[in-house]
């Protein structure tokens, strides 16, 4: 194996790590503080701590072919594929970033959308108290860049894909009263309010033009899935959570959002 080859392996179980972490961070229940506390990852059936070989990520899975090795209960599936998906995640963004600061960046952004993404997936909220000092890091962040560089449009392009970003949601809402789109029953609106504020995040970090790019993807993602989700379950106005959608949005956007754009350039004008 080379030596890049190597390091991919490296990177990949970093971010498997990371998602076995934070899946604990989020857990069924009790409070991200309490869970914190909690030092050792245990089995949900049992509450057995778990020891050092059954805590390689995705590893133990194979090896304990899926089972707790004291209760033999199933560990759930979604602990080796979030591990995978999260280490893919690490090396996608490692092997794009421009210089080892901007890679520690993006593994930062990146454990932030697999947080939330999990979060909404399994509580159906957006946790405000956790999401609103980001979105203020993000603009602070943005301020700091712009007068170091003493370039005043990065700023402007961050505002444009927070606003942009947010408005979007606003339209979409808007319609979905009005009975245009279809739409959750007990709010009457097709998003969330925390997917707008997540919005804000995402134009923060990303920037106009590329934070247009992650929103239509999640969008087409997200329409896709409920298409299959609807017709799977033929159930209307069931709740899908989205936070998921625009990270995987926000992840392409970061690493092929600028081809993407040449591609539609290149596409637009024969
Ligand atoms: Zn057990």
């Amino acid at each position: 194996m080379t030596e890049i080859a190597l390091l991919n392996v490296f990177v990949f179980f970093v971010g498997a790590a990371a998602a076995s972490f934070l899946n604990v961070l989020v857990g069924g229940t009790g409070s991200i503080r309490q869970n914190l506390k909690r030092k050792r990852s245990r089995c949900d059936s049992c509450k057995m701590d778990l020891r050092w070989w059954e805590l390689v990520p995705v590893v133990s899975w194979v090896v304990l072919r899926g089972r707790c090795s004291r209760c033999s209960s199933v560990i759930p599936v979604f602990h080796p594929l979030s591990e995978i998906l999260l280490g893919i995640a690490f090396v996608l963004g490692y092997v794009s970033a421009s210089s080892t600061a901007v890679a520690l960046g993006y593994v930062g952004l990146i454990m932030v959308l697999y947080f939330f993404s999990v979060y909404d997936l399994f509580h159906g909220i957006v946790p405000r108290k956790l999401l609103f000092p980001l979105i203020a890091g993000a603009f602070l962040g943005r301020i700091v860049l712009a007068i170091a560089h003493a370039e005043w449009q990065m700023l402007v392009t961050g505002l444009i894909g927070a606003l942009s970003g947010y408005a979007f949601f606003v339209i979409l809402n808007f319609l979905s009263r009005k009975g245009v789109l279809p739409r959750e029953k007990k709010s009457g609106e097709s998003f969330g309010w925390g997917d707008a504020n997540f919005a804000l995040l995402i134009g923060l970090v990303l920037g106009w033009p590329l934070s247009f790019i992650a929103l239509w993807i999640a969008v087409a993602l997200g329409g896709l899935v409920g298409i299959v989700i609807l017709l799977v379950v033929r159930q209307r106005g069931a709740t899908m959570p989205f936070i998921p959608f625009l990270s995987v949005g926000t992840l392409v956007a970061l690493v092929w959002g600028y081809a993407i754009m040449d591609w539609m350039r290149l596409y637009l004008s024969y």
